[in-house]
């Protein structure tokens, strides 16, 4: 994007179009990636209104947040299930195999 005047153009060096005031001001890229235009969504989100309600920065945010705290939610739940499978390992090694197997049978025979 580029701001010539106060005025938001859009698209590749030599074939840049203006802005629609209408529109959100974000860029979006080309499928194939070979340039960006405007976001086609109607404006009236975010800062001054500017953004369509999917590219509204305080949206994003709070989206990006959300996203972070279950993922960092879901990294807690592995590292405790890998501490409980270590501390697990760690009381089962003083029993041999065939202690263990006993136990096994044992409990079967109940
Ligand atoms: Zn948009």
């Amino acid at each position: 994007m580029k701001i010539v005047d106060g005025v938001r153009y859009y698209g590749r060096s030599y074939a840049l179009r203006k802005e629609d005031e209408n529109n959100c001001i974000n860029e979006i890229w080309e499928t194939g990636g070979w340039g960006q235009y405007q976001c086609s969504r109607k404006r009236g989100h975010g800062p001054d209104g500017l953004y369509c309600k999917q590219h509204d920065p305080d949206r994003i945010k709070i989206k990006q947040e959300a996203e972070d705290k279950e993922y960092e939610r879901r990294r807690k739940v592995k590292e405790d299930a890998n501490t409980r499978r270590l501390l697990e390992r760690e009381f089962c090694e003083p029993f041999t195999d065939n202690e263990l197997s006993a136990g096994i049978r044992e409990r079967k025979e109940l």
